[in-house]
């Protein structure tokens, strides 16, 4: 068998396991774990680009951690599927940021949209700003801008990369390499899990990746400019997420 037939007959072998078996996913979750833990992240993402070929993305919203993976999947060309999700309500600063990113690549990001009807059914009946009213507003606007958006990018994927770090908020610590997520029935893959912020920031140095002039601002974790503040040293990343509110400060997107 040539190299390309291999590589075509692993994939398959794969998919028709992963879709065959109820428990499968959540052992191949450890498995994968186990299996890649402590290996390079571009040699993961190389033998993964493979394992799952066609039925891999990864997610980025432009932050300094997401700047690292797409960096890595880019310069390695790997054939991996990056998108993001416009909100239609990013900083300017984000999209300046997103354009720059595709002129230093020059490759695609795939780029959702909430859906057009339901973004005037909402402002037309509850107004622009209507997720600062309550937490049950809020979450409305972010399932519509956000998670139903994500639901479309995920369908009939297998393995989603993300960029979660266990160091970027007190609901974070535990994030594992890879988990099964039941909610989007795949694999999610965390590969900066156990990185530092500082190994994050000198990467991005290293590597001269352009990043989000918000991050010298003191936003650590930016996601709508109506959304997001600053943070103090010292206060958790998250809080300058939703910070009115008291809950969890989570948008539906990660469960963690
Ligand atoms: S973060 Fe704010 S503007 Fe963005 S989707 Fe959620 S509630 Fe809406």
């Amino acid at each position: 068998m040539d190299k390309r037939n291999e590589k075509n007959h692993i994939a398959f072998f794969y998919s028709i396991i992963f879709l065959t078996s109820n428990t499968y996913p959540v052992d191949t979750a450890k498995q994968l774990m186990e299996e890649f833990e402590g290996k390079p992240i571009p040699d993961v993402l190389s033998l993964l680009a493979q394992r799952f070929a066609g039925k891999i993305v990864f997610s980025t919203g432009f932050g300094q951690e997401g700047q690292v993976l797409t960096d890595i999947i880019f310069s390695h060309n790997l054939p991996i599927e990056v998108f993001t999700l416009d909100t239609g309500r990013l900083f300017n600063e984000t999209y300046t940021t997103f354009q720059e990113t595709l002129k230093h690549y020059k490759k695609e990001i795939r780029t959702y949209f909430p859906e057009t009807i339901r973004i005037e059914e909402l402002v037309s009946e509850k107004g622009p700003v209507s997720f600062y009213d309550s937490v049950e507003n809020r979450k409305e606007c972010c399932y519509i801008r956000k998670v139903e958006p994500l639901q479309r990018a995920l369908a009939g994927k297998q393995l989603w990369i993300t960029g979660l770090r266990c160091g970027q908020s007190d609901g974070r610590e535990n994030i594992p390499l890879f988990e099964w997520v039941e909610a989007y029935r795949l694999i999610k893959f965390n590969p900066l899990a156990r990185w530092t912020l500082k190994e994050v920031t000198d990467y991005l140095k290293q590597h001269q990746v352009p990043y989000n002039p918000l991050h010298d601002k003191g936003f650590a974790s930016i996601g709508c400019a109506p959304c997001t503040r600053a943070v103090m040293p010292g206060e958790d990343i998250r809080a300058g997420r939703w910070w009115w509110e008291d809950a969890k400060k989570e948008c539906g997107l990660h469960e963690h």
